[in-house]
């Protein structure tokens, strides 16, 4: 991995909700978005509460009206993660929202671009000590008095570039809104640059990143459903974090938000970006070896430990035997399914042998076992004992080669139990 690019620091956040720092060396953070109205203050209260336990450093709200600025004031005393304000058209919503308390504000060049109004906001979070994110996103749109010279300019410099007229656009954009920003002395200031083309999200971040010094919120914008804006997300996003670029990240679904810290986290944990928090699940595949339900067993495991383990405890979940043992190394705690049962085994070491309806049971309270154990210093992550040993496929689990074997040779099997 490269190194993480140096950028300035802001911190948003208070004494009471805590204060999250995005650049400067500080850890990538996750944000999302409430998908309910604001001005509904209950439903936008418990939603924050939802995505603050699923792991969100903080949470972006949508203020298009002035009901919504109003409940802000009811809302942000019942949270427990800074609150951004996303303010649509009007500027007015983005001084109502300062004055609310929130902690940060999100401004599109291509929704409010008059001077005055801009430097009102500006002023009004200098004195908050509130940052500003300047979404430049594609498709927004600032009139520049030099801006065809400026374009001609940057034109050249990304004309090997087959986005280079929207980087131009965009950097062009950019330079002026910031010149305001500038102008009055305020550098609290994050910047995204999304588009629904994950090429583009990696162009324009990289040139961004070479031109301005400000921390960097990373997106694909309207990515779509779970199933397919997976991949267009993460796909961008792991290329730029991998090359250093990206402060903050937000992964955008037509989905519930969950979905977007825990996909976010998960990125974050798997390029090492942040120290794990929860157990890691390791799963086979599943193949015609099988013997029990196992995409039901991991999803059920899956959903059981992010609820009870806080600890990284790494758990591997496996079909069969036959393969099994290789592919859970390193697993602190493991299952091995068979005929409708399961072998457990804690840090290679056997622990029981149950039938299939115990298997979730057994394994969460193994886990919590392991965690009470790690807690008092008695076990260590990742540590083996010994090595996990194929389990005798007949006798034990009453599965593997030579069932397969037997069974195609048409012989009938005892049921083991
Ligand atoms: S662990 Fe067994 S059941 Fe799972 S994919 Fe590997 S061989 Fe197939």
């Amino acid at each position: 991995m490269n190194p993480r690019r140096i950028t300035r620091q802001i911190v948003v956040g208070d004494d009471r909700v805590g204060r999250i720092a995005i650049g400067g060396g500080a850890p990538v953070s996750v944000q999302t978005m409430t998908a309910g109205y604001t001005h509904e203050i209950d439903k936008c209260v418990a939603e924050i509460h939802k995505l603050a336990a699923a792991g969100a450093d903080i949470v972006r709200v949508a203020v298009p009206e002035k009901k919504d600025t109003d409940a802000l004031r009811h809302i942000l005393p019942q949270v427990s993660v800074p609150i951004v304000a996303d303010v649509h058209f009007h500027f007015q919503r983005a001084l109502e929202s300062i004055e609310a308390g929130v902690h940060k504000i999100r401004l599109n060049p291509g929704n409010i671009s008059d001077r005055a109004q801009v430097e009102k906001v500006i002023d009004a979070c200098r004195e908050r000590k509130i940052p500003i994110r300047v979404g430049v996103n594609e498709g927004s749109i600032v009139e520049r008095r030099d801006k065809q010279k400026r374009m001609k300019e940057l034109g050249g410099v990304f004309g090997e570039n087959k986005y280079g007229h929207m980087l131009a656009i965009m950097i062009t954009k950019l330079e002026e809104y910031l010149d305001i920003f500038y102008e009055r002395n305020f550098y609290d200031i994050a910047i995204s640059a999304k588009s629904i083309d994950p090429m583009l999200v990696v162009a324009a971040y990289t040139e961004i990143s070479r031109r301005f010094d400000h921390p960097l919120h990373l997106g694909v914008t309207h990515a779509g459903p779970k199933e397919t804006g997976t991949i267009r997300s993460i796909a961008p996003l792991s290329h730029l974090l991998l090359s250093g670029v990206g402060d903050t990240i937000r992964i955008s679904y037509a989905n519930d938000p969950v979905y977007e810290v825990q996909d976010g986290l998960e990125l974050l944990y798997c390029l090492q970006l942040r120290e794990r928090k929860g157990a890691e699940l390791i799963a086979c595949p599943s193949c015609g070896r099988i013997q029990v339900d196992l995409f039901k067993l991991v999803q059920d495991v899956r959903k059981k430990l992010a609820d009870e383990i806080e600890l990284p405890i790494k758990v591997a979940v496996m079909g069969c035997v036959v393969n099994g043992p290789g592919e859970a190394e390193g697993a602190d705690v493991a299952i091995f399914a068979g005929d409708r049962r399961g072998i457990i085994y804690v840090q290679g070491e056997k622990i029981a042998n149950v039938p299939e309806e115990q298997i979730m049971d057994r394994l969460l309270e193994e886990c919590r076992i392991f965690q009470d154990k790690v807690r008092r210093g008695e076990a260590k992550l990742g540590e083996k004992k010994v090595d996990i040993l194929p389990p005798d496929p007949i006798g034990e689990l009453g599965s593997g080669w030579e069932k397969i074997q037997r069974e195609k040779s048409g012989v009938a099997l005892p049921v083991m139990r």
